[in-house]
């Protein structure tokens, strides 16, 4: 029977960067990917002649020595095997409280500047906001018991101005949907990276730094599998993970392997259903109290030609529909596609990657519309119905394009909608879940360490989600398990 000092279970990011830093300091690694190619949600594709990123938006910038990726990705040894384009402003937002757009510019001193200018009333609050940012980039603080979730610390420093908050925390989506229970701290953290480093996008999109990382693991000696199943995690006769089963797609050709532990890319609710009962009932009793992270639509638009020919003038804008009067609407917007489009639309965070030098080929241009969904929206409908309703939702989501931006309708050629029911099957993820469990206030720290000793998390479970929270945690991985060794 083949033996490894570490089996990693689904290719996603946080499995890859923690098997390239085994792999690396000289560990026997393997991969087992279900999918057909690395990465989970950060991988691109094409449908037909349209380009489809299947996740990346926007991170912040690695080579920032302060940001979370950086160390982490130099271990891995592929910090510069992608190009980090630069993202220019953070975002636009628009719509909503706010009415005209804002930009955000991605460094604090333009950031505090363009708020200042837009809200000079607001001036005492954007400051000391802006300072608790930058003191959250140095020194994260973690989601921890009686801190503020981000509606109180917004009311606390701006009362009912509804549009600065809206100003500040646009991109909401990215982290959560409420912002009533979203964590203070984690918003810190993550805004306060983005304005101290910048947004960047992987040139070329992100298939091209997860097939970095799993070249780099090969390179060390390590193996990625892909369109293997992982059927089953042994334990040993002291309940430690010691080993894992994989089976081609159909279930067929089954092959055990031994490891010295065992790491799960994929969600815990997954690995609690390939261990023996006891276990199961162990790890998922563990995370009972964590409820998964928001999900979302990824609705990919090809255009005949760039999307500023129609007006838009950001490569992020995050448009806030009309009946959002306050930043707390936002959540609602996640439950809007169960029904059918009658003129309320969600929050909808569009990416132009003709905007920057982002490598993303042309002709078609592509246009990536994101926006908070949840599997629960679509499950149990009959495919026909299903395609129906997908189908009218993307022409409301279109038409509120061509509204904003007119003659856009009329030059989408191609398109390829992922809601979060699709997003769920595809990554294997309970709920849809994107970010691993939602980032709420008041939620106790979470490690890469589960309670099945041997069994590790490289994924977003293990920390924050996203690119940052998802690489970093996989650095924490990688160092737990050198350590226990
Ligand atoms: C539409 C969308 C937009 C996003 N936008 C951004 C953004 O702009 N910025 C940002 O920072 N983050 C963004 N994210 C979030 C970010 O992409 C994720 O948080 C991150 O990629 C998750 O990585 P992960 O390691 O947790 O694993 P995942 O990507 O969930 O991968 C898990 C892998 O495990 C595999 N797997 C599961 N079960 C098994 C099994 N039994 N056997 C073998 N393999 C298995 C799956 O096939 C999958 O490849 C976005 C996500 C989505 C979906």
């Amino acid at each position: 029977m083949a033996r490894y000092d570490a089996v990693v279970i689904g290719a996603g990011l946080g499995g890859l960067t923690a098997g390239a830093i085994l792999a690396r300091q000289g560990r026997k690694v393997l991969v087992i990917e279900r999918g057909n190619s690395v990465g989970g949600a950060a991988s691109s594709y094409k449908v037909g002649d349209l380009f489809v990123e299947g996740s990346l938006q926007l991170t912040s910038a690695p080579q920032h020595p302060q940001d979370p990726k950086h160390d982490v990705l130099t271990r891995a040894g592929v910090l510069d095997m992608v190009e980090w384009v630069p993202s220019g402003a953070l975002y636009q937002v628009r719509g909503g409280p706010l009415g005209q757009p804002f930009v955000l510019p991605d460094d604090f001193a333009r950031a505090r500047a363009a708020l200042i200018a837009r809200f000079p009333h607001a001036e005492a609050g954007i400051t000391t906001l802006l300072d608790e940012l930058q003191t959250s980039a140095a020194a994260p603080a973690l989601p921890a018991a009686g801190e503020l979730s981000l509606a109180q610390r917004l009311q606390q420093l701006f009362g009912d101005d509804e549009a600065v908050k809206c100003a500040i925390a646009g991109n909401l989506c990215y982290l959560h949907d409420d912002p009533a229970k979203l964590s203070w701290n984690a918003f810190a953290a993550v805004q306060g990276s983005f304005l101290q480093s910048g947004g960047r996008f992987v040139k070329g999109g992100s298939q091209r730094l997860s097939s970095a990382l799993a070249r780099a693991i090969m390179r060390a000696g390590g193996e990625v599998q892909l369109r293997r199943v992982v059927s089953a995690i042994t334990l040993d006769g002291n309940g430690a993970a010691c080993g894992i089963v994989h089976t081609a797609r159909d279930g067929s050709d089954p092959q055990q392997v031994e490891a010295a532990c065992v790491i799960g890319s994929a969600a815990p609710p997954v690995l609690a259903g390939l261990m023996p009962e006891t276990a199961a009932a162990t790890l998922t009793e563990s995370y009972a109290a964590l409820p998964p992270s928001i999900s979302l639509f990824a609705l990919t638009l090809g255009l005949s030609q760039p999307p500023t020919q129609f007006g838009v003038d950001a490569y992020s804008t995050h448009v806030l529909p009309s009946w959002m009067t306050r930043l707390a609407d936002y959540a609602q917007g996640t439950q809007l596609m169960a029904g059918e489009p009658d003129g309320r639309l969600p929050p909808l965070a569009i990416v132009d990657y003709a905007a920057i030098d982002s490598g993303v080929p042309t002709p078609p241009y592509v246009l990536s519309v994101v926006g908070p969904d949840s599997p629960a929206n679509w499950q149990g409908v009959p495919p026909d119905d299903y395609r129906a309703r997908r189908s009218r939702w993307q022409q409301a989501i279109v038409a509120a394009l061509d509204a904003l931006y007119p003659g856009l309708a009329d030059a989408v050629t191609h398109s390829a909608f992922n809601t979060a029911l699709s997003v769920q099957q595809y990554l294997n993820a309970p709920g849809g879940a994107v970010y691993g469990f939602a980032p709420l206030t008041g939620q106790p720290a979470r490690s890469p360490r589960t309670v099945v000793p041997g069994l590790y998390l490289a994924s977003a479970f293990a920390g924050l989600g996203g690119y940052s929270g998802v690489v970093q945690s996989a650095g924490v991985c990688a160092d737990l398990i050198l350590g226990d060794s």
